[in-house]
């Protein structure tokens, strides 16, 4: 039975009843870097694509410590409880694709959320070949939207390019900071504040709270100053506490006020039609990298042409011309 690989139709049917062991299943089939599953897991996502789209896609980004595992604790909680949503928490972790590690995924996170019926949480796959956690992200994304997930929260750790990538394939991004603007945003590339919808000041209460209001208007001031990341829409900063469970349900309401407006003007559909178009040249660029790179005859040249140009023996140019030519010659 193994052998046959799974039955497609069968995970098919229960994912769309809502399965979550159904759900696990077929995104360990679209993660796995197993030959034999890539046909499968590709003939699935196909079935399962005309189901896709109903979601909010909303990427949470943060340097670590900034308590963005507490927040979708407290957020998502509010989502399934007291609004009755699915929601549905993914992770795309930078760390391992650079050092095999991992930022995210090593402590016991979010213990509340994940026994909550209504809540999916998924850690970050690893990310293996044929496009790795970028793929592997954006398709388990369509897999939750087909089991009936209304709302989809990508967190990641704004190290790296990590954060570029999440900004592509969500709807709504936002920005997590800790108190001390002036301090911390010496040391923030100004590049994620102009990806932002929104800053929230995290861990506004007790001692806290004065600073927090205080960090926020200095983040409302730079924002105000910045081409807004969205066409139409004015990204602002809010507090919050995640562990008081304060300002939670506002924030949610700014994201509808957004969901609303974007989706009047046009601006939501035309972005998910961008990232689309992006995802698959992504993709192209992924799978040019991995057969570049997998092909023995470049990966038994490189460590060569490397010397060489270090040793000044060679231009870059002249060496990445061998290369390519013995690449295409394959
Ligand atoms: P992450 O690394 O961004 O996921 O941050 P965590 O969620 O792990 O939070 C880092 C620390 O900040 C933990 O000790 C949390 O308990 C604390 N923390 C998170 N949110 C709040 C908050 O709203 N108020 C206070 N006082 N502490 C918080």
């Amino acid at each position: 039975k193994e052998r046959q690989g799974p039955n497609i139709e069968e995970l098919e049917k229960e994912l769309l009843q809502g399965n979550r062991s159904a759900l696990a299943r077929s995104i360990t089939l679209i993660e796995s870097n197993a030959e034999h599953h890539f046909r499968p897991a590709q003939e699935l996502l196909q079935n399962l694509l005309s189901y896709s789209g109903n979601s909010i896609r909303i990427g949470i980004t943060g340097v670590p410590g900034a308590g963005k595992s507490t927040f979708i604790e407290a957020f998502g909680t509010y989502l399934c409880d007291d609004l009755g949503l699915n929601v549905a928490v993914l992770a795309v972790d930078p760390s391992s694709s650079l050092s095999g590690g991992s930022i995210l995924g090593d402590k016991t996170r979010m213990e509340q959320l994940s026994r909550n019926p209504k809540a999916f949480i998924r850690p970050s796959p690893s990310s293996g070949k044929l496009g790795g956690v970028h793929r592997k992200t954006r398709e388990t994304m369509v897999l939750c939207e087909a089991a009936g997930f209304d709302v989809i929260l990508v967190e990641t750790v704004g190290v790296g390019q990590s954060e570029v990538i999440v900004r592509d394939m969500v709807d709504f991004f936002m920005l997590l900071v800790l108190t001390g603007a002036g301090d911390e945003l010496q040391g923030m590339k100004k590049g994620i504040m102009e990806l932002t919808d929104t800053v929230i000041v995290n861990k506004a209460d007790g001692a806290n709270k004065r600073a927090a209001l205080k960090t926020k208007a200095e983040y409302d001031k730079i924002l105000h100053f910045l081409q807004p990341a969205t066409k139409g829409w004015v990204s602002r900063a809010y507090t919050c506490s995640s562990v008081n469970n304060e300002g939670i349900d506002h924030i949610w309401n700014v994201i509808e006020e957004f969901s609303d407006v974007t989706k009047k003007s046009g601006v939501f559909e035309h972005r998910r039609r961008e990232q689309t178009k992006e995802w698959i040249y992504s993709m192209i660029i992924d799978q040019l990298q991995f057969s570049f790179f997998g092909q023995p005859e470049i990966k038994e040249l490189l460590p060569k042409v490397e010397n060489d140009v270090i040793a000044g023996n060679r231009t870059v140019t002249s060496a990445v011309e061998q290369l390519f030519s013995i690449y295409s010659k394959q």
